[in-house]
């Protein structure tokens, strides 16, 4: 049996997740991590991506995790992220006018647009693509 470790996962609006865990995954700016107990400590700088989280008991699931932090602790793993979803709460319709608007603003950049909105365009992208991913990974899935 895997063994358990308090996980918290918090975003500016909501507590996401808070209790027992025997594996959390997330993406990295370094690469895709996973945590088990006992993992060494550690912080590092989160990127958009998917977040999956296997609980003591139950079936492991994966949400949508925004920009933030991970932080790996003796009593436990803390995740502060901008933004979770799990893929139930995300709006597909809002996800694909956000990534059109991003592509739109990356293809057709306007004399004010600078490398800052530039990078905030390319990131808007990512989140509304990862978005959409992890809500059509979820309604494929025929277990
Ligand atoms: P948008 O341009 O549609 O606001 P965004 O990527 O800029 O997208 P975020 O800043 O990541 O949005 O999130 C702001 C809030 O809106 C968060 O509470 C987030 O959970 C929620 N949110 C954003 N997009 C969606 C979506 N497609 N479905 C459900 N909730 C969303």
């Amino acid at each position: 049996m895997p063994k358990p470790f308090p996980l918290m996962v918090l975003t500016p609006e909501r507590e996401f997740y808070n209790g027992s865990a025997v594996y959390v995954g997330v993406n990295t700016i370094a690469g895709s991590i996973g945590v088990l107990a006992d993992h060494v400590p550690m912080v590092s700088a989160l990127d958009v991506g998917t977040l999956v989280i296997e609980p003591d008991e139950g079936t492991r699931r994966t949400a949508f995790h925004s920009e933030g932090f991970i932080e790996v602790r003796p009593d436990g793993v803390y995740i502060l992220a901008q933004a979770c979803e799990w893929p139930e709460e995300i709006d597909e319709k809002r996800a694909l006018e956000a990534e059109e608007r991003a592509k739109e603003r990356i293809s057709h950049p306007d004399e004010e647009l600078n490398l800052t909105t530039m990078a905030h365009s390319k990131v808007a992208l990512m989140r509304a693509m990862t978005r959409r991913r992890i809500k059509s990974m979820s309604t494929t899935d025929t277990k």
